[in-house]
Order: C-alpha cells, then structure tokens, then sequence
C-alpha cells in the first residue's frame, strides 16, 4: 500500500491524511492500470498530475472522444479496460461517443469523469457545470456508478474494472464528484478500502453436451463455414481458434477487425469468395462475431435460407437474436474453441473436398480481377492504384498497426490489404463509426509501441484531425495516410441551386500534410504511386509522426461505400407539395 500521506498541523497526534485524489490514483495502480487517456480541467486536472506522479502514464488529448476512443482500443489490444478521464458536463459528454461506441464493439473502458457539486445539482441550482451525469451516462454504457464518499473509491474502482472485463466487455461510466476527490480520509483507513479484484474475466467453459452437440452439426455439414470476429481476436487465445480451424480443413471468413488471427493468405480463408461462402454454407460456427447488420442479419438472400447456426460467445443473451440458434456454445473462445478440439473424435469433422474446391475456384477467379484492377494506374490516382502503394510497404512489414476508417477507404482498405497478425486492424467497427482514427492510432502507438498506419479518408480524418498534435506531442510512431479526394464519398458533388458547396463536398484542393507540418511532424503531398510509396516507406521506417496527403481524383468513391443501399431513396419526380392553405 503505497498512500501518499499529508502531515496535517491541526489534526491529532499519528493520525496521516490523504485525500480522493491519492485514493483514486492507488486503486487504479492497485489494479494494473499503467495509462490514463483524457482530457483535463476542473474537477481532475490533479488526478491527472497526481496519476503521472505516481508512474501511470497520463497521455492528454485535444478531445475527450478520441481519449476515450484510445481507451477503448487500449482495451481491445489488452484485454485490460482502458481508462478516459474527462471533466464534468461538456467534457463528460464529449467522451459519452466512444463510451458508447466502446460498449457497442464489446471493447472494454472506464469513462471517469468529475462532476460538480451533488447538493447544488441535484436540486438544480445552477451549478457550475450543472448536469446529473450518472443517469445521462446509463443508457450508452454497460454499466455506471457514482462514488459518494472517499471510502468508496476502492469498491467503485472494482466494480467498474469488474464489470467492464467480465462476461461481454464494454463501457462502464464512473462519476467522481469533486468533493469526492478532494475529501480527506486517515490513510491506516483508506488503505483499508482497497482491494485488487481477483480474476476480473473468469473463464467460462462450455457444456460437454453443447460440445457435442456443435460438433454433431459440423459433422453433419456438406458444405461448413466458420466466422471469426473480433470477439475471438479480443478472446487472445489465437492457438486454440487456429488449432480447430486447422484440424478441421474448415473454410474461415475473418470479420474485418479478426483479420490477421488466422493470416489472410491462409489457404483455408474464405474472404476472397465471401459472397459466395455465405450464400452456400449449410453450417455455420460462428466464433465471436454477431449475426448483426455486418452478417446481413443471418437472412437470405446473403445467406442459404437452410443455413443452420452454432454460435460461440460469452454472452448468452446474443444467442437467437436474429436467426435460431442450434447449437449454442455459451463460453469464452479459448475454452469453447479447445472443447471442441478435444472432444471431436478423430476424423468426425472433414471439410467436404467439393466445397473447398469451389470456394478456392471462385477465390482464384476474385484475385484475377483484384489483380487485374490492382494493376491500372489511372492518372490522378483513384482508391485502388494508391493502395496498391501502400500494399506494397505494408507487406514487408506485418508488425505495422493498421488503422481504418473512411467510406471507401474503409471498404478498399480492407479488401486490399492483407493483415498477417492478430489484433493489428483496427477500424470503424459495429456502428461503422468515423473519428475513431487518431485516438486508435495514439492507443497502438501508445501500448504496443507501434509502429501504426492510418489509413483515412479525408472526411473520417476531419472528425479526430486536431489529435495529430498528440500525436506529435508524445512523438508516436504514427503515419497518417489521407485519401484525399476532397469530399465525404467523392469531392465532385455538384450544388445546382447557390454557390455553396454540395453537402459531400470537402476542399478538393486541400494540403493536409500542413496540418502536421505546424506541430513539428514531417508532410508529405504525393500525387503518383510511386510517390506514395517512397513516402510511406520513409515514414513508417523513420518511426516518428508523419502525415501523407494523397492526392486522388475527386471522382473516385462510391456514395457510401458498399452499403449504399443503407440510403433511403428520394422519389426521382416528386410532386411539389402545395402551399398550406392557412
Ligand atoms: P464482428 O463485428 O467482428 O463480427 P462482433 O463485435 O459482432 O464481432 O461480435 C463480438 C462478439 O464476441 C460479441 O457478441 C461478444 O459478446 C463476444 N465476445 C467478446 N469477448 C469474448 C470472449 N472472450 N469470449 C467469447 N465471446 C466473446
Ligand atoms: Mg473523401
């Protein structure tokens, strides 16, 4: 027990104060906690200092939703929650996003915010900052509680770290009261009030018959499929998911953040017939990963109407949310993915040769046309020849951190580069959120020690753009590469009504590299592949901020991406609405 103490002159004989604050601080140290990300003011900004004095590390943002995007994504990468610390009302509610975003991907963070004084806002007074907090925090988080007294702090920080580890990770809301933090308590008593929690994420081990019964399904399959997501890279038991993946023959389908768990050239991964690895799959493991909006809900026509589902996931109440459910393997996925190793009897599960040779002909046939549109290089640059650049760096180096998000960017990204390790693709995730970029750049940079790749679109980059002076302040190995084509989608939209621009339109004729350029990093503005390359290269190698601007035709991209159809559509010819008749 380490509580740093305060002589007070008034106080009697022997007796040593601390306050909230120091509480706070060894509790979160107690617990393994090694980095705070956040943004200060009134009521945290000596929490902070005191968290950097004690040896946490304290990495400060420009905005509490990229610090609490970074919490999220140290969460994701450790296993351990990750920690955003904001100050009351405004800066609370700027960090509530990722709060709830995090709770959305089933990442793990504690959001802690200050709050002002409880009497004045309870009766609503007129207090500085005045806003009940907890209960505008409840709906977006996993869980949220408040710590009253200062012999709380211990309890409130295990039931936060508690909650957001176990069973499905996510968000957990803690609210601090400044009067909290600068209450003072006998240290001999605080030290009492802490308490390390004891194996916050239990494993959990499925049935035997639910075993048995998942593995009588897939033996029964002519044509088996098994879906890995981020739950299962999340999981880190990657020995046991590649051992069943590759005892079996089983076709694989990485969900975007679980490429890299097993490496996207593996012969077995069916991500190149994807389309076609759905439709036609009869039974169908899924392993961390939703039936959600990403897997077209488990329906037809993405999915054979027969399809029959096994689902392995640690939170029960998913099961049967959208597609019945056959066999259910409620469990964590090292201990559901070695139960089923171990209990297969030998040979019981095959992948059918029929099936896998009509995945790997529709496979082949998928990679001659990426090739073939790899291999154009139209003049200015479009998504496919600059990523075919970036590609080819890339491939040489797999420890790289890939971070993700745009429209476009995000969907081409993912198809044209390849991730070779576990836990390196970070991107929009379950919402298909932008501005995630800058806040998971700094956490990979920040936990891993990098070196991290961002691929953005230049409207994804706007939303979390100012944290590249972060990112120049703490000099991360970070490489900002802007797909820039001057808008949201595409930068070509065209107002026929004034002069403003249309709503998708960005500045075409924007130098981002100067943004970087102000706060010390190094700019690069490259027009050809060739350009992108060499820059790339540089940068990544150089292991310091840098920031490419990639200059590409404004005519490129596709309205939303490939979930255009997401778009409600406006009649064509609308009848004009008549004019109110009062
Ligand atoms: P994706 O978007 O990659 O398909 P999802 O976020 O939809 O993945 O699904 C992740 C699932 O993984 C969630 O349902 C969550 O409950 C589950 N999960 C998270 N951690 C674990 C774990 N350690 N063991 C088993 N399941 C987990
Ligand atoms: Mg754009």
């Amino acid at each position: 027990m380490s509580t740093t103490t305060t002589e007070t002159p008034a106080a009697d004989a022997g007796v040593q104060l601390t306050d909230g604050f120091h509480v706070l601080v060894d509790a979160l140290r107690l617990n393994g906690v090694q980095t705070i990300y956040g943004v200060v003011g009134i009521p945290v900004t000596d929490l902070a200092r005191i968290a950097q004095a004690s040896g946490i590390r304290y990495i400060g943002f420009r905005r509490e939703d990229s610090a609490g995007n970074a919490a999220a994504a140290a969460g994701f990468l450790t296993k351990r929650p990750g920690i955003c610390l904001t100050v009351s009302a405004p800066g609370f509610l700027n960090g509530l996003p990722s709060l709830a975003a995090a709770t959305v991907n089933c990442f793990p963070m504690i959001q802690i915010a200050g709050s002002s004084q409880r009497p004045l806002v309870d009766l609503q007074r007129g207090e500085y900052e005045e806003l009940d907090q907890l209960a505008a925090a409840r709906p977006f988080a996993k869980a949220a509680y408040r710590i009253d007294r200062a012999e709380d702090i211990g309890r409130g920080v295990a039931r936060a770290i508690r909650a957001a580890v176990s069973g499905r990770p996510g968000g957990v809301y803690l609210d601090i009261p400044g009067q909290v933090l600068g209450e003072t308590i006998d240290v001999a008593a605080a030290a009492k009030t802490l308490w390390r929690v004891t194996d916050p994420a239990p494993q959990q081990v499925p049935a035997p018959e639910a075993v048995d019964r998942a593995l009588g399904l897939l033996a029964g399959a002519e044509r088996p499929l098994i879906v890995l997501g981020k739950g299962a890279a999340y999981a880190q038991s990657d020995e046991q998911v590649r051992a069943f993946v590759e005892a079996t023959g089983i076709p694989f389908l990485p969900m975007s953040m679980a490429k890299g768990l097993l490496p996207d050239d593996h012969p077995q991964s069916a991500a190149a017939a994807r389309s076609l690895a759905l439709s036609r799959a009869d039974v169908v493991l899924l392993v961390g990963a939703r039936l959600n909006w990403l897997l077209g809900q488990g329906e037809a026509p993405e999915w054979s109407p027969s399809a029959t589902f096994i689902q392995a996931d640690i939170d029960a109440t998913e099961l049967d949310s959208n597609q019945p459910i056959a066999a259910p393997l409620v469990g964590d996925i090292g201990s559901v993915m070695a139960a089923l190793t171990d209990r297969a009897k030998p040979g019981q599960i095959t992948a059918p040769a029929g099936w896998r040779a009509e995945l790997d002909a529709r496979k082949d046939h998928n990679a001659a046309a990426m090739r073939a549109r790899l291999a154009e290089d139209p003049s200015p640059m479009r998504f496919f020849n600059a990523l075919r650049a970036v590609r080819d760096v890339l491939a040489g180096r797999p420890d790289v951190y890939l971070v993700n998000e745009g429209a476009n960017s995000l969907d081409i990204t993912r198809d044209v580069i390849g991730m070779q390790v576990p836990r390196h693709r970070l991107d929009s995730g379950t919402w298909g959120v932008m501005g995630i970029g800058m806040g998971y750049a700094i956490a990979a940079a920040v936990e891993a020690g990098g070196p991290v790749v961002a691929i953005e679109g230049d409207s994804a980059f706007g939303f979390s753009g100012m944290e590249i002076e972060t990112i120049c302040r703490y000099k991360l190995p970070v490489t900002v590469v802007i797909l820039n084509n001057g808008g949201i989608y595409r930068g070509d939209g065209v107002n026929a009504a004034s002069a403003d621009p249309a709503p998708t339109v960005l500045d075409p004729s924007a130098h981002h590299e100067r943004l970087i350029e102000a706060f010390g990093g190094t700019g690069y503005h490259v027009t050809t592949p060739g350009q992108l390359t060499q820059a790339l290269g540089t940068a990544v190698a150089s292991g310091q901020p840098a920031l490419i601007d990639c200059v590409l035709d404004p005519s490129a991209g596709a309205e939303s991406g490939h979930i255009g159809n997401l778009n409600p559509q406006p009649l064509a010819n609308p009848a004009p609405i008549p004019a109110p008749s009062r």
